[in-house]
C-alpha cells in the first residue's frame, strides 16, 4: 500500500518530521517531484539534516529510498548530499535512482539565474537552481535521462542538439558565453561513474514491491499551492507537488494510494518573491517576532537561508489545498510556536471585491483579497515535546477543534517540537 506525505500549503510545512517518523514502518520512500532546490529538516539521533534530494527514509537501514523519475536530478548535488550524511554518522543508505529521471544540467542552473537577472524587478524569486528552465526542457523533449548515460552515442547526439539550442538563448537573448559541448561530455562522462552504482529501473522495482504488500511512502516537496496546475500560477514551481503526481513520477497506480497525510503548520509561512499573494500575511514587528519563534530556528529556508515570510493559520487556503490533495488526514505541526501568544488569529475568509468567501480563488482575484481574521485565546503555556493529546491545554485543543472544522479534513497528528517524537495523536471530530 502507497501513503502519500504532502504540504497543503506553499513548502515548508514540516513533511520532512512526519516522513521520518512515518518512515520507520515503511519499506520504500519515494522522491517523485522537484529537485535540489527546497529542503527537509529532519531532527533525529544522527542530528540535524537538511535534506534536498535524498528521500526522508536515509536514516533507516531496512529503508530503499528511491529518487523517481519525476525528479530533476543534480547529481552533484545528490552525491555532495550522500556524503554529508554518511559524514554525520548515518550509514551508507540504500539508494535506487530511476533509470528514467532526467538530469538537471549545469546549463539549467544557468539559464534560471540568466532570466532572473534578465528579469530584474519582475524575477519570480527563483532559487536559480535551474528547475524552470529544467522541467521546460523535459517536456520540450530536449532533456537528457539518466539511461541516456549508457549510450554514448545517443548521449553526444542529445547534447548537441540540446546545446545548440541553448547557444542561441545565452548568446543572443543574455548576451552570455557559449556552451561547450565537449566539455559538458565530460562533464556527463564523470558524474556517470558517480551514479553508476545507484542507477536501477525504479518502475518494475516499485510495483514488484506493492506485489508483495509492503508499504511505500511518497515523500512530496513543496505544497499545493506551488503546483503549476492547482496552485497560484505563476508563482509556482514546475513541478506538480500533489499526491496525485506520485503516479507518475513515483510510478505507483493510482488505486495503490490509500492514505494522503496532508501536513500543515499552526501558521503560515512562505518563500519565494514579496510580489507573491500570501493573503493571511503579518507584517511589521509581530511577524519579525513570529519568524524568529518559528520552526526549530526560525523560519528561514532550509536551502537559501532567506528569511520566509510569515501569516496566521490561512484556513481558505488550507482547505483548499487539502482538498486538491485529496487529504485522508491532516498533521498539523509547530503548535509549539503558537504558546507565546495573547490571542491567535486564524484568516476564516477573503474578502475580494466587498464580498466574503471562504472558496480559494484563481491568481487574479487572489491578488485582490483581504484576510477576514477570527481571534483565539491563546493558552500562554510552554507546551514543547507535548507526548499526549490530552496533555495539551484546553485551548490549544480548542483551536485545533477549530482549525479542522475549518478544512475539512481530519487531523490526526498534532507536532509539538521539531523532534522525531515530539508529537501527539488526536482522534479527529469530523
Ligand atoms: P518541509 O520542507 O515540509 O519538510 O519543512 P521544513 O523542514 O523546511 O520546515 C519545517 C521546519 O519546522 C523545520 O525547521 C523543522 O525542524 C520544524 N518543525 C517541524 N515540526 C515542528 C514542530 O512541531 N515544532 C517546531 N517548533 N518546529 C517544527
Amino acid at each position: 500500500m502507497v501513503k502519500a506525505i504532502v504540504g497543503a500549503n506553499w513548502g515548508d510545512e514540516g513533511k520532512g518530521k512526519i516522513t521520518d517518523m512515518l518512515a520507520s514502518q515503511s519499506d520504500v520512500v519515494i522522491r517523485f517531484q522537484g529537485g535540489a532546490n527546497a529542503g527537509h529538516t529532519i531532527i533525529n539521533n544522527y542530528g540535524r539534516f537538511a535534506l534536498h534530494t535524498l528521500p526522508s527514509g536515509v536514516f533507516y537501514p531496512h529503508i530503499t529510498n528511491i529518487v523517481g523519475n519525476g525528479v530533476a536530478l543534480d547529481v552533484a548535488k545528490l552525491l555532495e548530499e550522500l556524503k554529508q550524511v554518511e559524514a554525520q554518522g548515518v550509514p551508507a543508505p540504500r539508494l535506487i535512482v530511476s533509470d528514467r529521471a532526467q538530469l538537471l544540467m549545469p546549463y539549467h542552473a544557468l539559464q534560471d539565474a540568466y532570466e532572473e537577472e534578465r528579469l530584474g524587478g519582475r524575477a519570480f524569486g527563483s532559487t536559480k537552481s535551474g528547475i524552470a528552465p529544467f522541467y521546460s526542457d523535459k517536456y520540450a523533449k530536449t532533456g537528457i535521462q539518466v539511461c541516456d548515460l549508457f549510450d554514448e552515442v545517443r548521449l553526444r547526439t542529445r547534447l548537441t542538439a540540446a546545446v545548440e539550442l541553448k547557444n542561441v538563448l545565452f548568446q543572443h537573448l543574455y548576451h552570455k558565453p557559449a556552451l561547450d559541448p565537449d566539455q559538458l561530455m565530460e562533464h556527463l562522462l564523470a558524474m556517470r561513474e558517480q551514479i553508476r552504482p545507484y542507477v536501477g529501473d525504479t518502475v518494475t522495482f516499485v510495483h514488484q514491491v506493492l506485489k508483495e504488500g509492503k508499504t511505500v511512502l511518497l515523500e512530496g516537496q513543496l505544497g499545493s499551492m506551488k503546483d503549476p496546475d492547482l496552485g497560484i500560477f505563476p508563482m509556482t514551481t514546475s513541478s506538480h507537488t500533489l499526491a496525485g503526481y506520485g503516479c507518475v513520477g513515483g510510478c505507483v497506480p493510482p488505486t495503490a494510494i490509500q492514505d494522503v497525510i496532508c501536513v500543515t503548520k499552526a501558521y503560515s509561512s512562505c518563500v519565494g518573491s514579496s510580489t507573491e499573494p500570501f493573503v493571511s500575511e503579518v507584517a511589521g514587528e509581530a511577524g519579525d517576532e513570529l519568524r524568529r519563534r518559528g520552526g526549530d530556528r526560525g523560519e528561514f529556508g532550509a536551502t537559501t537561508g532567506r528569511p520566509r515570510r510569515v501569516g496566521w493559520f490561512d484556513a481558505v487556503a488550507t482547505k483548499y489545498g487539502c482538498m486538491v490533495q485529496g487529504a485522508t488526514q491532516v498533521a498539523l505541526t509547530c503548535l509549539d510556536v503558537l504558546s507565546y501568544l495573547e490571542k491567535i488569529p486564524v484568516c476564516t475568509g477573503y474578502e475580494i471585491d466587498g464580498r466574503v468567501t471562504d472558496a480559494f480563488p484563481t491568481t487574479p482575484a487572489l491578488l485582490r483579497a483581504r484576510p477576514v481574521f477570527e481571534e483565539f485565546p491563546g493558552w500562554k503555556t510552554d507546551i514543547r515535546g507535548c507526548t499526549r493529546y490530552q496533555d495539551l491545554p484546553a485551548r490549544a485543543q480548542d483551536y485545533v477543534d477549530f482549525l479542522e472544522a475549518q478544512i475539512g479534513a481530519p487531523i490526526t497528528m498534532v507536532s509539538t517540537g521539531p523532534k522525531r517524537e515530539e508529537m501527539t495523536y488526536r482522534t479527529p471530530k469530523i
